[in-house]
C-alpha cells in the first residue's frame, strides 16, 4: 500500500503509543480525584499542556483540551459569538474553510448572526483589501484557516492579525493542517484563538486543543464538570493528551528536515505528473503551500472513478476533504478558487508523510498515467476534443500557476 492521504489522518508511531499505554493500564486515575494515585494523571496532563503550548509560543494556561479540531472550531466560533452578543453579531470567514468552521458559521447565520464569506483568488488566498473593506462596527470575530486541507494553501495570518488586533476584532484560525507543519507563534501572529488536532500529526484520533489567548472571553460549548478551568467539561482523555504532546514534540524536532524532504517529493511528483499527463492543472498557490500537499485536476476524468482505480492499485488518495468525498458536488474550495466545474470534478489530492519515498512517487506517476489514460478513453468529451470538436481547458503542458 502507498498511503498518500496524510491530510485526512496519520498513524500513531510506536514512540507515541509507548508513551500512551501506561495511562490506559497503570495510571488510570481520574485527574480530578484527590488521592495521590490520580496525581500521576494530573501531572501528565500538566506536562503535556506545557509541551503543546511551547510549540505555538503560548502559555500552558491558554491551552484547553478538546475532542479534536471539529470541537475546537465549533467552540471558538460559537463561544465568542454567544459571549458577546451585545457587542455585535457580525463575523467574517472565508469561502474555503473546513466544514467544521463553514457549517458552524452557517448555523449561526441561520440563528440571527451575520456572516461575511470572503472570496479567495485563483491562488486560494483571501484578499486583504476585501477583508478590510467588509469590517463593520459590529464585527466581533474573523475566522480564517492557517492552511487549507485540500490545496495546502497558507493564508497570510500575521497580516490578518495585524488588522484585526488594531480594530479590536478577535481572530480565530483553524491550524489543524498547519500545526507542526509550519512555524506558528501566536503572539507574533496576533492570533486570539487557534484550533489543533492530534491525529493529523501522528497522534491519536479524538484529541485536540483550542488555544485561547488570556483575556479573551467566550462561553463554554460543553457544560458539566469543572475540568479545563471550568471551560470544557468532561473527564480528560489522559492517554490521548499524553500522546498528542509526544507526537507534537517528535514532529517539531523533525520539522525542518521533513519540510525539505516533503517539498522535494511534492515538487518531483508535480513536475513528473504534469509532464506525463496532458490537460492537467495544479490547484492552489505553488508558493504559499504546505510542504506535503499535491492537488491536481485532470480534465475529462471523474475524480471518484480515479480514486477507486488508484485504490485497486493500493494507492490511498483523496478527492478533497474526507467529509466531502462520496458526494457528487465539486469541492467548495476549488469552486471558490474559480476552478471550472469540469476540472473540479476531476481533482485529486495526494498528501505526503514521513514514510513516503521517491520510489513510491515513481510508482504513482506510472499508475496515474495509465489510469487517467484509460478513463479518458471512456470519455466522449475527450474523444470530441481529440477529433477537434472540443477544446481542452486545462493546459496541455505545464499546469502550474
Ligand atoms: C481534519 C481537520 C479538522 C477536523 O479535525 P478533527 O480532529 O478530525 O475533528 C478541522 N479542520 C481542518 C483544516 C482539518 O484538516
Amino acid at each position: 500500500m502507498i498511503y498518500l492521504d496524510h491530510a485526512a489522518t496519520s498513524g500513531v508511531c510506536p514512540e507515541v503509543m509507548e508513551e500512551m499505554i501506561p495511562y490506559f493500564t497503570k495510571y488510570y486515575g481520574n485527574p480530578s480525584s484527590v488521592y495521590g494515585f490520580s496525581d500521576i494523571s494530573k501531572k501528565a496532563v500538566k506536562k503535556s499542556r506545557a509541551l503543546l503550548a511551547d510549540v505555538i509560543g503560548a502559555m500552558p494556561e491558554e491551552i484547553y483540551f478538546t475532542s479534536g479540531g471539529s470541537e475546537s472550531d465549533n467552540w471558538a466560533i460559537q463561544g465568542v459569538m454567544t459571549a458577546g452578543q451585545k457587542k455585535g453579531k457580525h463575523l467574517m470567514t472565508s469561502k474555503i474553510e473546513h466544514h467544521a468552521v463553514e457549517r458552524t458559521c452557517a448555523f449561526l447565520e441561520k440563528n440571527g448572526y451575520d456572516v461575511t464569506w470572503l472570496d479567495v483568488g485563483e491562488d486560494g488566498r483571501i484578499r486583504m483589501p476585501q477583508l478590510e473593506r467588509e469590517i463593520r462596527p459590529d464585527t466581533r470575530l474573523v475566522s480564517v484557516m492557517m492552511a487549507n486541507n485540500e490545496t495546502g494553501t497558507i493564508q497570510p495570518i500575521a497580516e490578518i492579525g495585524r488588522l484585526t488586533r488594531s480594530r479590536g476584532i478577535l481572530l480565530h484560525t483553524d491550524a489543524v493542517q498547519a500545526f507542526c507543519q509550519i512555524p506558528i507563534q501566536v503572539n507574533a501572529m496576533k492570533v486570539d484563538l487557534l484550533s489543533a488536532s492530534a491525529h493529523k500529526i501522528g497522534g491519536p484520533k479524538g484529541i485536540g486543543f483550542l488555544y485561547i489567548r488570556r483575556g479573551v472571553t467566550l462561553e463554554p460549548l460543553i457544560h458539566g464538570g469543572g475540568q479545563e478551568r471550568g471551560m470544557r467539561a468532561g473527564t480528560e482523555f489522559v492517554p490521548g493528551i499524553v500522546g498528542f504532546a509526544k507526537a507534537a514534540q517528535l514532529a517539531e524536532k523533525k520539522r525542518r528536515e521533513q519540510t525539505r524532504k516533503k517539498q522535494m517529493l511534492r515538487d518531483y511528483l508535480i513536475e513528473r505528473v504534469v509532464r506525463a499527463i496532458p490537460y492537467t492543472r495544479v490547484n492552489g498557490s505553488r508558493r504559499y503551500r504546505l510542504p506535503g500537499n499535491v492537488n491536481l485536476s485532470f480534465q475529462f476524468v471523474d475524480g471518484g472513478a480515479l480514486l477507486r482505480m488508484l485504490d485497486m492499485e493500493g494507492i490511498c488518495a483523496s478527492a478533497g476533504s474526507a467529509c466531502s468525498s462520496g458526494q457528487s458536488k465539486p469541492s467548495h474550495v476549488l469552486t471558490a478558487m474559480g476552478v471550472p466545474k469540469e476540472l473540479a470534478y476531476g481533482s485529486l489530492r495526494l498528501t505526503l508523510g514521513e514514510e513516503n519515498t521517491k520510489e513510491e512517487m515513481d510508482v504513482v506517476v506510472e499508475k496515474l498515467t495509465n489510469i487517467v489514460g484509460q478513463l479518458r478513453e471512456y470519455s466522449s468529451e475527450y474523444r470530441q476534443m481529440i477529433s477537434g470538436k472540443k477544446e481542452g481547458i486545462a493546459p496541455r503542458r505545464k499546469g502550474s500557476l
